[in-house]
């Protein structure tokens, strides 16, 4: 066990603790509180848990939180009358609707409701747009993450080749983009990808996000290459107690890698703590002040 653990958990958790000065700083100065809604549609238990946990840390910060939930059958137009009302109170500084939404929903245009000075997730296609073409933009949680994560192990990633597993518009896409304006050389690796151990083996960056559990191995790695693992799968443990598992063999790629991110206590964590990092970006962008100096990665 060689490769060196990024610790995750400690890294958010100081992340949080920055954005908590900066909170109060704005409060201070500005009388600025920033506000984040919630939007959870139906009672799916992994969603509920991961809202309480958004609206806890939110708190805990210092920002308000503002949760909302609807029903599971709820209609769609009910749903947009909601983004509709968040996206006119001031006090609402980000919205962000929980994913997956019922089936009645269509996701697309709930997400393009959402006013993209408020949309936290960065999942609004004009935020995407700005991402790709290289204008500031809501960054999504996850991938911004990802990068915050390589950092703390290789400050600068220009020149460095970097491999993504996953084309998703939440983690894949994004984080390429991400990648691209730190100067790496991108290469997006999916389904359809050909001799993907050896796609994954040119890799400096090595980013699994494919919902597959522990689908990289060990001879997947680069020696001293930089692996962030971002799945969450959750697999029979022994005596079939579930246990959440990465994309990456853990313990085979520690053998090769110089640093890797455990799950859970990788990239989880730091999903939670960008999401607050960009309510407070919104919030001072909604307020005509400079940006914060917190959860950037330029
Ligand atoms: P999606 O299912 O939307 O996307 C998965 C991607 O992986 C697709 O692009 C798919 O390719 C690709 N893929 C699937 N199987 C393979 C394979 N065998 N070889 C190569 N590529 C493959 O998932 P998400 O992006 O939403 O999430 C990915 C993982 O990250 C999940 O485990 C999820 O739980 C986790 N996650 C963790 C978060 C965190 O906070 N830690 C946040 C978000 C996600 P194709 O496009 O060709 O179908």
């Amino acid at each position: 066990m060689g490769a060196r653990i990024i610790d995750g958990k400690a890294i958010a958790a100081d992340l949080r603790a920055k954005i908590a000065a900066e909170v109060r700083r704005l409060g201070a100065e500005h009388g600025l509180v920033p506000g984040l809604a919630v939007v959870l549609v139906g009672e799916d238990p992994a969603s509920a848990a991961y809202v309480r946990s958004k609206s806890r840390h939110t708190v805990a910060a210092g920002m308000r939180s503002f949760d909302q939930r609807l029903p599971a059958g709820v209609p769609e137009r009910e749903l947009l009358a909601l983004i509709g009302r968040l996206n006119a109170d001031p006090a609402v500084h980000g919205i962000l609707v929980q994913l997956p939404l019922p089936a009645q929903i269509d996701a697309k245009a709930v997400i393009a409701a959402i006013d993209p000075e408020k949309d936290v997730d960065g999942f609004h296609p004009l935020n995407a747009g700005r991402l790709a073409i290289g204008l500031p933009a809501l960054v999504p949680c996850t991938p911004l993450g990802c990068i915050v994560l390589t950092k703390t192990v290789s400050p600068s990633l220009a020149g460095c080749e970097a491999v993504v597993v996953g084309r998703s518009n939440i983690v894949g896409r994004p984080l390429a983009q991400l990648l691209l304006a730190e100067n790496a050389t991108v290469t997006i690796a999916h389904s359809r990808t050909r001799q993907i151990p050896a796609v994954c083996r040119r890799a400096d960056l090595l980013y699994v996000a494919a919902g597959r559990a522990e689908m990289v191995r060990g001879d997947w790695i680069k020696p001293g290459a930089i692996v962030i693992d971002v799945g969450q799968n959750r697999i029979a443990g022994p005596g079939g107690k579930p246990r959440l598992v990465g994309d990456v063999a853990f313990a085979e790629a520690c053998e090769v890698a110089a640093a890797i991110t455990p799950v859970p206590g990788g990239v989880g964590p730091m999903t939670i703590a960008c999401l607050l990092a960009n309510t407070v970006r919104a919030a001072c962008a909604l307020a005509g002040l400079a940006a914060p100096n917190v959860g950037t990665i330029s």
